[in-house]
């Protein structure tokens, strides 16, 4: 592996802890997906930009992970017990798969523009409803499950007293839980306990989206599809299970009671959680009007920002929060974080361009104590923050060796050749920043601009100085300077 040990902060343990995979070299990782009955907001993009990054650390590490991130499509209710697809489908007049295709979809194109790696397998709670009914049945069969009227409930009592391991994840103790739980308020009178929770339940006459099973016709609970999807493709334990941190509790801690429940095993050794991201300074609310889209963030379209972002300046601000800390979008910090990115991707451009002839190697190990730091602090933790002002280190050094006030040739070519590898392919491939300046169009002018300067180049070797000054002056005309130095010609704006 590359780097040092991974240190993560596992929040079933509170502790930072050093990741040892259950098998060498391999990681089993699932992470909650988002319920699509709505088009996604940003603060979902948060948590699934933070798993990406944590995604291409482990891979850039050189682990095989297979990454598990499912989409639910049916269960997760409403306060009022409508299911949210449902609820969709009736506002929006579709049927409830279009709903699910539509928001997916629209999910899929912000995660593509965000630059996020796809997920290994991205499994549907619906396309996984008989393996639901038999994790459903072996809770029963384990004496932690009781149906009523058609519904299956999880005994939370009889768990938390056999197993004494139920509010171990969000810390809190059962009597805590009497009026927190999320379910079908109209089912409350059914339960043993106010704090069980549905894992089946029987559907109303004009449900929408129901299936047979042993108890009635109903639908799965939502706690229980990730329970199902999770050890269907990652097996009984697996090593990293991740979340938004407000799905702690109850989602995750009813996750880990029906794991036990049904086989007897907890399902992950790390839980990882993001944390919440605010805008200035206060939790995003659609009712009192403080919340921005993605779509708002790029086009500018919103009362909040004074310009539209691009989506790599706004995935850097992203990353200069630590993916468990809250983070706070304000315009200013936007602004910075385009300055800061726009800097980087400058940086990366004039490092292309750097040249050693060696003759010197003191600034050898500023360079590799830097580049060293970066995975150092990916390492613990994924410290993304801490990692980038390593970055912003570098290109104060690379701008230095430009203008002179450090010497370029006190690098070695060893050196310089590992900075121009390490240095690009962290920014691309763990940090997903991709450098804007250098898409499209600009590739191509680049390339036409050589190829000028090199036909330049050989009317001048032809002493042909009309057509040589003519391709100058027409250059001119464009506001394009031509510089002729020993090593060829140079361009650049006016
Ligand atoms: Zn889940």
């Amino acid at each position: 592996m590359k780097g040092k040990a991974l240190y993560v902060q596992n929040s079933l343990t509170r502790k930072k802890e050093e990741f040892t995979p259950i098998t060498e070299g391999f990681v089993g990782m699932y992470v909650c997906g988002p319920t699509v009955y709505s088009d996604v907001h940003l603060g979902n993009c948060r948590t699934f930009v933070g798993f990406d990054t944590i995604y291409r650390y482990l891979l850039y590490k050189g682990y095989k992970v297979r990454y598990v991130r499912n989409i639910t499509d049916v269960g997760h209710l409403l306060d009022d017990g409508e299911d949210r697809i449902s609820k969709g489908a009736r506002l929006d007049k579709l049927e409830p798969m279009e709903v699910v295709q539509k928001y997916s979809n629209g999910f899929h194109a912000i995660m593509d523009i965000f630059n996020t790696k796809k997920p290994s397998i991205e499994p549907r709670a619906t396309g996984h409803i008989p393996e639901q009914i038999e994790m459903v049945q072996q809770i029963i069969d384990n004496g932690f499950g009781y149906e009523k009227n058609g519904s299956v409930y999880f005994d939370t009592i009889k768990f938390a007293n056999e197993k004494k391991v139920y509010g171990e994840l969000s810390g809190r103790i059962i009597d805590d839980l009497l009026t927190e739980t999320r379910d079908n308020l109209k089912n409350q009178s059914e339960k043993n306990h106010p704090s069980d929770f549905a894992i089946w339940m029987k559907a109303a006459d004009d449900h929408l989206m129901k299936w047979n099973s042993p108890w009635s016709v109903g639908f799965p609970g939502w706690h229980l599809e990730c329970s199902v999807m999770s050890t269907k493709y990652l097996g009984k334990r697996f090593d990293i299970h991740g979340g938004g941190n407000d799905l702690k509790f109850p989602h995750h801690e009813n996750e880990i009671a029906q794991n036990i429940g049904a086989c007897d095993c907890a399902p992950s050794n790390y839980w990882l959680h993001t944390n919440m991201l605010l805008m200035n300074g206060k939790k995003m609310s659609k009712s009192d009007g403080n919340t921005i889209s993605p779509e708002e963030l790029f086009t500018g379209d919103s009362t909040h920002v004074s310009k539209g972002y691009s989506p790599m300046a706004v995935r850097f601000f992203m990353l200069q929060s630590h993916y468990s800390s809250t983070m706070d979008l304000t315009d200013d910090a936007l602004l910075a974080s385009e300055k800061g990115f726009k800097r980087i991707q400058e940086g990366e451009k004039i490092l292309a361009s750097l040249e050693t002839n060696g003759s010197g190697n003191s600034e050898d190990a500023d360079i590799i104590k830097n580049l060293d730091a970066m995975l150092d602090d990916m390492d613990d933790d994924f410290n993304t923050p801490k990692a980038i002002s390593r970055l912003f280190e570098l290109v104060t050094k690379i701008n230095s060796y430009k203008q002179g006030s450090l010497d370029i040739n006190s690098v070695s070519k060893d050196t310089l050749a590992r900075l121009k590898k390490e240095m690009p392919e962290f920014i691309l491939e763990v940090l997903g920043l991709k450098n804007e300046s250098q898409e499209g169009t600009s590739d191509v002018s680049e390339g036409l601009m050589q190829l000028i300067l090199e036909l330049r180049q050989s009317a001048r070797e032809r002493k042909d100085w009309d057509t040589s000054d003519k391709i100058r002056d027409s250059l001119n005309a464009l506001e394009i300077v031509v510089k002729d130095g020993k090593d060829g010609s140079n361009w650049s704006f006016k």
